[in-house]
């Protein structure tokens, strides 16, 4: 494992946002088939970012070469504050793809003057500059400079203000200027009339919408030859490479039909493409590259580029299998009354991958979960993929452990010690034991109406599956089957399950509010009954002001996730309406106001960074004389703003 070269390059903080390094355990085991696939569709994976800059907003392209020139060749001013502003500035606007905030849409307040950017602008080098046919920097200065500055510009990327009109007050740059929201709606409207209802294309997803002189609209369509054909042509390349090193013939038809998909623009192929790809399921690597997600769009019908390139992490989804594989000895074992427990049981799998790069939309700014497609009848007629991306999630663990978080919240050193060595692995599986077995166990009695519990049933339903985790991370039998390391693994994780049940995921609730999520009620609900009924075990306990949890005795522990576990699991078999009423309304919802303050105001104090993103490894080929790959390499080091004027020069299609 390569993690100590990792942490000598210090994880990147600016604004809001924190740059993680996510590793790729496992990408040297592949072989070098599966490897040079990987690569080649990772090459496909950052063809595409100049799309999406551009999706984002018309001006995003050009401000971006002018602010990376600033950056890399103005060399006065170098230490003053309003460079530093600067670079704040544009580390968040490449962390954006634009100008635009990435998750609220709004867009950035420079902390520098306009006067110092022309001072700069003016003195670098014009060639390096975006400039039109004839323009001066002076007049470059005086055309992109609002923009920038003046907050009446641009405001916000997505607007969806009821009431106003979304298109004419959102930036993003998928309808010609002008556009009306009746307008576009109306076309869209028209042309899902003519198709066919069943079996829907994505309408409008792959193209912009645009008027003609004689005020008719079209679509500009994004395909090889039509608009952002330049960087299609560079991720068909790629394809076309990636297809001679595909794992089976399904992989190879899979990529296949994306490239024909990319050079007609046809949505048809595109829904032949995804029925393909999700019927390929034997391969270990697996890739997305195209347009995507609609967040982007405030009609919901543009999707936005995007790429990323994963393979199957077999440990994690091994570990999954084996708890699935048992499932019967679990149920057979748990301490719920044997009329509740299911005569046969099965187990659900999960699937666990590894991201090898990101891109696009998914960059540097990603989703940890992913389920695709969106087509809906695909969807219901062909299934979709769903996973679970394991080394990014490695990654904010990782960052979790240096921010100052637990060392605040856990009660000392010894607790602190056995949170940072076996904290992972217990999480991890308790979201496994969760997943896999808690919600699958147990059976209703006859005649027990499956809502019986109404409002109460989603918190309890989770309680049970949390419940059932808990009580089984103590069993030897995680240790015979190899899942922890040890009979002490799983005290970190009754530790963190309480602290975040009696203290910490209060973080999350506004001062003056109650529980009210599914999840967070029944944390507080498992960690707030245990603490009344077994004080022998758990305690709270005050030392300098501040509130720790205090574990007295683990064993103790066990046996009362057990109780817990038979009681709710019987509310649940005998669809008992008020026990769950009670319990819920008694340990999951309130929260006792100045402990809550306390809690904020610890918070508050460590200042963490709301948003992470994840800076890419690199991955470099050897060839031998003929050209062929003989290595793929991989490393990590780095650092977020080379990578970025990186991707920018050695990735321009734009
Ligand atoms: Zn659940």
């Amino acid at each position: 494992m390569q993690s100590e070269k990792i942490f000598q390059f210090a994880d990147e903080r600016f604004a809001d946002l924190q740059m993680l390094r996510y590793q790729v355990p496992g990408f040297q085991d592949l072989n070098l088939r599966q490897q040079v696939l990987a690569y080649y569709l990772s090459e496909a994976a950052l063809w595409g970012r100049d799309i999406l800059w551009d999706q984002n907003c018309r001006f995003n392209l050009r401000l971006r070469q002018l602010l990376e020139t600033v950056y890399t060749d103005f060399q006065e001013e170098r230490d003053t504050h309003e460079f530093k502003e600067f670079c704040i500035y544009l580390k968040r606007v490449w962390f954006s793809n634009g100008i635009h905030h990435h998750y609220g849409s709004q867009k950035f307040h420079p902390g520098f003057t306009s006067s110092f950017l022309r001072r700069a602008v003016l003195s670098v080098p014009a060639s390096k500059l975006p400039l039109r046919e004839g323009q001066s920097a002076e007049e470059l200065c005086d055309e992109l400079f609002p923009v920038i500055f003046n907050p009446e510009v641009c405001p916000k990327r997505v607007n969806q203000t009821e009431g106003e009109d979304l298109l004419l007050t959102s930036s993003c740059n998928y309808y010609q200027e002008g556009f009306t929201q009746v307008e576009a709606e109306g076309f869209y409207a028209s042309l899902k009339a003519e198709g066919d209802p069943d079996h829907p294309i994505m309408y409008g997803m792959n193209s912009t919408l645009m008027r003609d002189e004689e005020g008719h609209l079209y679509e500009d369509i994004w395909r090889s030859g039509g608009k952002y054909g330049v960087a299609i042509d560079r991720i068909i390349s790629c394809l076309e490479h990636a297809i001679h090193y595909a794992e089976n013939v399904q992989q190879e038809e899979v990529i296949k039909k994306l490239i024909d998909f990319y050079r007609t623009g046809d949505l048809k192929v595109f829904d032949a493409y995804t029925i393909l790809w999700v019927g390929e399921t034997r391969g270990e690597v697996d890739f997305t590259n195209g347009f995507t997600e609609v967040y982007g769009d405030p009609l919901g019908l543009k999707a936005s580029w995007e790429g990323y390139v994963n393979f199957v992490d077999k440990q994690a989804t091994h570990r999954a299998q084996l708890l699935s594989e048992n499932a019967q000895w679990f149920e057979d074992h748990s301490p719920v009354d044997p009329r509740f427990r299911k005569e046969v049981c099965r187990g659900v799998s999960a699937k666990v991958i590894n991201a090898v790069i990101l891109g696009g939309d998914l960059y540097p700014s990603s989703a940890i979960g992913i389920n695709l497609p969106n087509s809906d009848w695909v969807r219901a007629e062909y299934g979709s993929k769903s996973v679970t991306i394991g080394n990014l999630t490695h990654a904010y663990n990782q960052a979790a452990k240096g921010n100052g978080f637990r060392e605040e919240f856990v009660i000392n050193e010894e607790t602190l010690d056995l949170l940072n060595r076996y904290g992972e692995v217990c999480d991890d599986l308790h979201t496994d034991l969760h997943e896999c077995l808690g919600h699958g166990s147990g059976k209703l009695l006859p005649g027990v109406d499956s809502d019986a519990l109404k409002a109460y049933g989603s918190c309890i339903e989770e309680a049970r599956a949390d419940l059932f985790g808990l009580y089984y991370l103590a069993d030897r039998k995680l240790v015979e089957l190899g899942l922890v390391p040890d009979e002490e693994a799983y005290k970190a994780q009754y530790y963190s399950y309480l602290m975040n049940g009696l203290l910490t995921q209060m973080v999350r609730i506004e001062p003056g509010h109650d529980i009210e999520e599914a999840h967070m009620r029944n944390r507080a609900l498992i960690a707030r009954w245990t603490l009344e009924h077994y004080p022998q075990a758990v305690q709270l306990v005050e030392h300098e002001e501040k509130t720790y949890v205090k574990i007295l005795d683990y064993t103790l522990l066990h046996e009362a996730f057990g109780v817990l576990l038979a009681e709710i699991q019987r509310i649940k078999s005998e669809g008992d309406y008020e026990a769950a009423r009670i319990l819920v309304e008694t340990y999951g919802v309130r929260i006792d106001p100045s402990l809550h303050r306390q809690v904020l105001a610890r918070y508050k104090k460590l200042n963490l960074a709301p948003y992470k993103g994840f800076i890419n490894p690199r991955y470099e080929v050897e060839r031998d004389e003929q050209g062929n790959i003989t290595a793929v390499n991989l490393t990590y080091g780095e650092p977020y703003d080379e990578q970025m004027l990186r991707y920018s020069r050695d990735y321009k299609t734009l």
